[in-house]
């Protein structure tokens, strides 16, 4: 009787040990890309429900470039049919980039030498698979930016390049070419490619 009980007790203990360690391998299962950036073990890292972003617009932006900032972000609210981005300004945000808990857009004009080619850069923060902040950062030393209707030739489409960046910001990384996304590494000059692709919007589908 008593040697039963004991074997009860044990046969309990690892029934839940053994519970314990499978909600703990369910957690750690590798997930699809679904093109996200990954953390360590393979989860995609991403706002989950914590939208809108509230993104703010640093000082050092010119203000003839906020209006294609805007636009780019209506461009994925009006696609995902859902309040993905809160465009501001002002506030009290730093004037250069740091993981200070602010999602903020800087205007780059001392641009490390070497990295000329680079328009931009978004840099996430996460932990676990929760992205806490976003700082984009705009190449303003390399690159001249067309902010009118039609793209200028020999200017980089600003309201584009930010569609790109902001697809960072929501976690995405980049898309190989000839797939249709806006997540393609490359923008030429006088490109507009102002519109996410069915392929991102499916893609933000496994994760909002
Ligand atoms: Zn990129």
């Amino acid at each position: 009787m008593t040697t039963q009980f004991y074997k009860n007790k044990i046969n309990r203990v690892l029934l839940l040990l053994f519970f314990l360690i499978a909600a703990c391998a369910q957690k750690l299962e590798p997930e699809q890309s679904c093109n996200f950036v990954q953390n360590g073990q393979l989860q995609r890292v991403s706002w989950k429900g914590r939208v809108p972003v509230t993104l703010t617009i640093s000082s050092s932006v010119p203000e003839e470039f906020h209006e294609s900032i805007r636009l780019a972000a209506s461009e994925w609210n009006y696609r995902l049919g859902r309040f993905m981005f809160d465009v501001r300004t002002g506030g009290d945000v730093g004037g250069s980039p740091a993981k200070d808990g602010q999602s903020v857009i800087y205007w780059i004009n001392n641009w490390e030498s070497g990295k000329e080619l680079e328009q931009a850069r978004t840099t996430i923060f996460w932990k676990g698979t929760f992205i806490s902040e976003a700082d984009i950062r705009i190449n303003a030393r390399d690159f001249a930016y067309s902010v009118t209707d039609v793209a200028e030739p020999s200017r980089v489409d600003f309201e584009s390049l930010l569609v790109h960046e902001l697809g960072h910001v929501l976690g995405l990384q980049h898309v190989e070419v000839g797939k249709g996304s806006v997540m393609e590494a490359q923008l030429a000059h006088g490109t507009e490619r102002r519109v996410p692709g069915n392929v991102d919007l499916e893609s933000l589908k496994c994760e909002y």
